[in-house]
């Protein structure tokens, strides 16, 4: 803050003072700008560390930009180690400007691991590029390699893994593509099969979603894990149905009347159904038919 104060007292003959210097600026006195050398610390912008010359870029490492270099080596290959881990490889920026840095420059000031990352991101672009590259199936591996060639199997060279480019599925070991699609066929189809039965003659329990598969010609239902109950065809909740009639149906479902119309069969049935459930509807059946359950 002393330097800003100095800087603001100055009198309009003085040249203004060369950026980031410590020479200190006397009042009324001419000063001629400070030189940067070696001996002349400059302040990084990132760190704010003040720091000699050759600490910061120079402009043959980082050329093309028309700004001087004010962030430390340091802290530049440290912003370079977080543009390479989080931004496509070509899309690495300078930390003073929106400028992309080019290869040079970030093997100019990278660490050797972190350009060896950022040198693999780009070959692994330029390779991807090609139509023949496919990329490892693995799940815990990112490599990938052109495949050329009628052989369907690929095998990674990172590690290992194989599958099958026609099928496109992990490598079909003793089948054919042939066998593996027909096989995979009947499979999909049964289990196409299955879900389809699955889904005509179970519902999820509009509790807790659990399967609720129906298994005689009634539309009460009882899910087994909630006990909650439910109508089988328009899934509302079944105690107001037994508290109050038939009414609380949805009105497109068979089984709703509308009120002051409840057919006195199926609310007795509605009783019988809640006398079966036990546990925590005590206390609901005592409010409701004014008796315990033993
Ligand atoms: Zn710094
Ligand atoms: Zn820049
Ligand atoms: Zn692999
Ligand atoms: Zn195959
Ligand atoms: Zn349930
Ligand atoms: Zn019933
Ligand atoms: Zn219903």
């Amino acid at each position: 803050m002393e330097r800003k104060r100095q800087m603001d007292d100055n009198t309009p003959l003085e040249p203004p003072p060369k950026r980031r210097t410590s020479t200190p600026l006397g009042h009324n006195r001419i000063v001629a700008p400070a030189l940067p050398s070696a001996a002349t610390p400059r302040m990084c912008e990132v760190c704010g560390e003040d720091k000699s010359i050759n600490s910061f870029p120079n402009a043959t490492q980082v050329s093309s930009h028309d700004h001087e270099h004010d962030v430390c080596h340091e802290c530049f290959t440290m912003h370079l180690d977080v543009e390479v881990d989080s931004k496509m490889w070509d899309q690495v920026s300078c930390p003073q400007c929106p400028s992309l840095l080019q290869q040079h420059e970030i093997q100019n000031l990278a660490t050797p691991e972190c350009f060896a990352k950022y040198a693999r991101f780009a070959r692994r672009a330029a390779l991807s590029s090609n139509p023949d590259y496919r990329y490892c199936f693995s799940t815990s591996c990112e490599s990938g390699q052109v495949h050329e060639g009628q052989e369907p199997v690929f095998s990674c060279q990172e590690c290992g893994h194989r599958h099958c480019t026609v099928c496109e599925v992990d490598w079909h070991k003793d089948e054919t593509c042939e066998q593996y699609q027909s096989r995979n066929q009947v499979q999909k189809e049964y289990e196409a099969e299955s879900e389809a039965t699955l889904q005509a003659t179970s519902k999820p329990c509009p509790n807790c979603q659990a399967r609720i598969e129906k298994s005689d010609g009634c539309d009460h239902m009882l899910c087994s894990q909630c006990q909650h109950q439910f109508c089988w065809a328009c899934l509302a909740d079944f105690i107001p149905i037994a508290r109050h009639g038939l009414h609380n149906h949805h009105p497109d479902c068979p089984n709703h009347r509308p009120a002051g119309d409840n057919n006195e069969d199926m609310i007795a049935h509605a009783g019988a159904m809640l006398l079966m459930a036990n546990g925590r509807f005590q206390e609901m059946l005592e409010e409701v038919f004014g008796f315990r359950l033993q």
